[in-house]
């Protein structure tokens, strides 16, 4: 059954958000399919504005309005992992701890730089996630997915699901398909080196990112290098890293502009990774919004470089 006005906070990294109008966890593919058939009957009976669906993972990628969301959420609590000769199966709603747990368990390595990687997989291969220079795309095999309008189940290949950085044709253009299923292509290797490779990525992590506060990872995109106006490109050499492309961290754009440690009601630029926006306990999207609106204005008066946002707005007037 759908539930109404449900809490948005509690499936939100940054614990910061209003309700869901519409609320409901599909823990399979057929409960998913009996809640797109209930939602059929009920938006007959609701407004237009409110005839719409957000596809939820583990909200580790997301600001949610504090006034909201006017429509459907559906988290995706898909589970499931088995191994079919060298390549491992996914349902979309896990976390990627758990696969990577999996993957150590069954000596199969191809996914370790997502050591520390919040979130599921389905978040994962939607954004094409990536770090320490890999990406969801690397091994990826196959993904399974359904249209939500159609209800088609749609199977796609690495090459057809067009990875590029941090995107996918799931969020360029199969804008109505849920992924269910992720199939990745892996090879034999043996426990201790994935396990020792996994932790070194998660002992990175707590040392450079400001876990201890309620996040959601890096706001803003890295700049491709290529983007650097030609007077800035002698001072910026030394920060190119490979990511996996010349990029300038976008960190280093905001430290460089005087804002680590800045605070705008109960949110902060993070003192110890400047990429993050840190939530101190009662933040406010608006407040993370104008942290948002700050930064980018005072980079592009700075350095003449756009900023674009790596984390999504759903609910409310975010996106204007
Ligand atoms: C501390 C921290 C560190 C991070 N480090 C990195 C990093 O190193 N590299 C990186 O790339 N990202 C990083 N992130 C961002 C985030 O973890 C990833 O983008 C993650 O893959 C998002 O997955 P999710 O399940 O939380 O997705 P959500 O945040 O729930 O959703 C993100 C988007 O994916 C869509 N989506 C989710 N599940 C599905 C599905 N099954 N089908 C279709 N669409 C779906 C949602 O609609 C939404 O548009 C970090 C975040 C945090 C909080």
């Amino acid at each position: 059954m759908i539930d109404k006005n449900v809490s948005l906070k509690q499936f939100s990294n940054y614990k910061i958000g209003g309700n869901a109008q519409y609320f409901f966890e599909a823990k399979t593919k057929e409960e998913l399919l009996d809640c797109l058939k209930e939602w059929e009957e009920l938006s007959k009976s609701i407004p237009e504005k409110s005839k719409k669906i957000f596809i939820l993972g583990g909200g580790t990628n997301i600001l949610f309005a504090d006034e909201g969301f006017d429509g459907l959420v559906i988290k995706i609590s898909i589970k499931g992992l088995r191994v079919d000769e060298e390549n491992l199966i996914a349902g979309a709603g896990e976390l990627v701890s758990d696969v990577l747990n999996f993957t150590k368990e069954n000596e199969l390595s191809g996914l370790e730089w997502a050591g520390g990687l919040p979130g599921t997989i389905g978040g994962a291969v939607r954004g094409n996630a990536g770090a320490f220079g890999g990406e969801t795309k690397d091994n990826l095999f196959e993904v399974e997915s359904l249209n939500i309008e159609t209800k088609e189940i749609i199977k796609r290949s690495n090459k057809d699901c067009s990875f590029s950085y941090r995107s996918s044709v799931f969020k360029e253009k199969a804008l109505n398909e849920v992924i269910l299923f992720v199939n990745f292509k892996l090879v034999k290797s043996n426990k201790k080196a994935i396990e020792d490779s996994i932790n070194e990525k998660i002992e990175y992590r707590k040392q450079k990112h400001p876990l201890e506060y309620p996040n959601t990872g890096s706001v803003f995109k890295n700049v491709s290098f290529d983007l650097v106006p030609d007077r800035f490109r002698e001072e910026f050499l030394a920060y190119v890293k490979n990511d996996p492309f010349p990029v300038i961290p976008a960190a280093k754009l905001i430290f460089l502009t005087d804002l680590r440690g800045k605070k705008i009601g109960d949110v902060m630029v993070s003192e110890k990774h400047t990429n993050f926006i840190v939530n101190l306990g009662n933040g406010k999207s608006q407040d993370v919004k104008a942290l948002i609106n700050l930064i980018k204005e005072s980079v592009k008066r700075k350095y003449e470089i756009n900023l674009q946002e790596e984390i999504m707005y759903v609910g409310g007037d975010l996106n204007e």
